[in-house]
């Protein structure tokens, strides 16, 4: 086992940096989460990603190893297969599993992150540092600069062990991009997303059938929607950024009502906020990123969506990344230090997170063409890509 006398950072207090300083905290390891952002339990943020996630077998996996499985599952609605919508007719359900045990889970990615950190912070060994930006790694020997993003002061943490998990845009896969057996692609796919919301019906009610992933596959193009737990859906729109049927095109109120009208009527009936939230809201990008190694030496390593970015299509991102922390965590126990650590990660995951991101961008063509039913594509004159 790694030496309990290391000085453990962890960049980025998202998702999987909380799980894994918490895992870290459970091997008697004192840890240091540097997060740029505020504290999400105290002030609200600005919508970013996803406002509710899928999470499934290999992410409540992770969860159960460190006893937190069934208070992330009270706060889950199970997602029992998909329910399709057609631009009219009847809907079409097709169940994920043969019985109701075989489903994903629906869940907000505020909660589960809050929960996360709270948790970690609960062991006694993780102080969580917020508005703390790291802004540059000498990933060899463990140092790190990093901006009081409050007073604008930089200091230096020396001598660490770093753990990146900062994400899709990492700085810390960054400041490792000049050395020399370093490589890394940046995919960015020719779509984009926006979040939608279908309120809450009468008395917190679900407009639709609550335990469904909803799809209106439309081609080149569709919208899902997730539960949440007040009686909302999140729907997300992916579009081509630019073509005929795209954000691009989308400019007006009135452009954005017609193609509404035309290719999802049901929803649009759904959704009162429509034209208000898709012009205020952010658009958002998918990248796929594959990077390698993932490490250097028993310094630096990557995990999470620093490591794999992968589009959303599979919701298999932060599950993944969850699979992660379990693999370290089991690692650490086997492996003599560090740097043996680390290796044995990379051979273990590297192939699976690379199989997983190709998996994720064929699912984008299953998911938005379904299944092939001209039905549900009303394509005129759109080309179906
Ligand atoms: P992030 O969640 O990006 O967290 C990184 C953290 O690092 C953030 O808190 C950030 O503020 C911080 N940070 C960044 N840079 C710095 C810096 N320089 N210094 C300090 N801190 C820094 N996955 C699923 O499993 N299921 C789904 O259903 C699903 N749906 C998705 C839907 C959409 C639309 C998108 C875009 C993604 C979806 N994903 C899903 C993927 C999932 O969101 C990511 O895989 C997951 O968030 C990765 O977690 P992470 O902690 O590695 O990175």
């Amino acid at each position: 086992m790694p030496s309990n006398e290391s000085k453990l950072t962890v960049v980025g207090a998202g998702l999987v940096g909380s799980l894994l300083s918490l895992y870290l905290a459970r091997r008697g390891h004192t840890v240091e989460v540097l997060e740029r952002r505020p504290d999400m339990r105290r002030e609200a943020l600005d919508a970013g990603r996803s406002i509710n996630l899928a999470i499934s077998t290999r992410g409540l996996h992770a969860l159960r190893q460190v006893g937190l499985e069934e208070e992330a599952l009270k706060h889950a609605i199970p997602m029992r297969g998909r329910v399709i919508h057609p631009v009219q007719g009847e809907l079409a359900y097709q169940p994920y599993g043969k019985d109701d045990s075989q489903h994903i889970n629906s869940l907000s990615r505020g909660w589960l992150n809050r929960f996360l950190m709270t948790q970690a912070e609960a062991t006694g060994r993780v102080r969580i540092r917020f508005r703390q930006r790291v802004t540059h790694a000498d990933a060899a020997a463990g140092t790190l600069t990093v901006q009081d993003e409050a007073t604008g002061e930089t200091r230096e943490v020396r001598d660490t062990v770093v753990f990146g998990t900062d994400g899709s845009g990492s700085a810390v896969r960054q400041a490792m991009q000049p050395r020399p057996d370093f490589q890394a692609t940046q995919e960015t796919l020719g779509h984009g997303y926006k979040e939608l919301t279908i309120p809450p019906g009468p008395g917190g009610s679900f407009q639709m059938e609550k335990h469904a992933l909803h799809i209106w596959p439309r081609g080149s193009f569709m919208l899902i929607a997730l539960p949440n737990e007040d009686g909302s859906f999140t729907c997300t729109l992916f579009l081509p950024w630019q073509g005929p049927v795209s954000f691009d095109s989308l400019k007006t109120p009135q452009a954005l009502e017609d193609f509404f009208q035309e290719r999802f009527p049901d929803a649009k009936a759904l959704i009162p906020g429509l034209v208000e939230e898709f012009f205020a809201r952010p658009t958002g990008h998918m990248v796929t990123v594959k990077c390698a190694p993932w490490r250097v030496g028993g310094r630096t390593l990557l995990l999470g969506d620093a490591a794999h970015a992968i589009v959303p299509f599979f919701g298999q991102g932060m599950n993944c990344g969850f699979e992660d922390c379990a693999v370290l965590d089991g690692l650490l126990e086997s492996q003599a230090d560090w740097e043996e650590t680390f290796s044995a990660f990379e051979r273990r995951r590297k192939t699976n997170a690379d199989a997983i991101a190709d998996m994720a961008v064929e699912n984008f063509i299953e998911m938005r063409d379904s299944t092939g039913d001209p039905r549900f594509l009303l394509e005129k004159g759109v080309e179906k890509v």
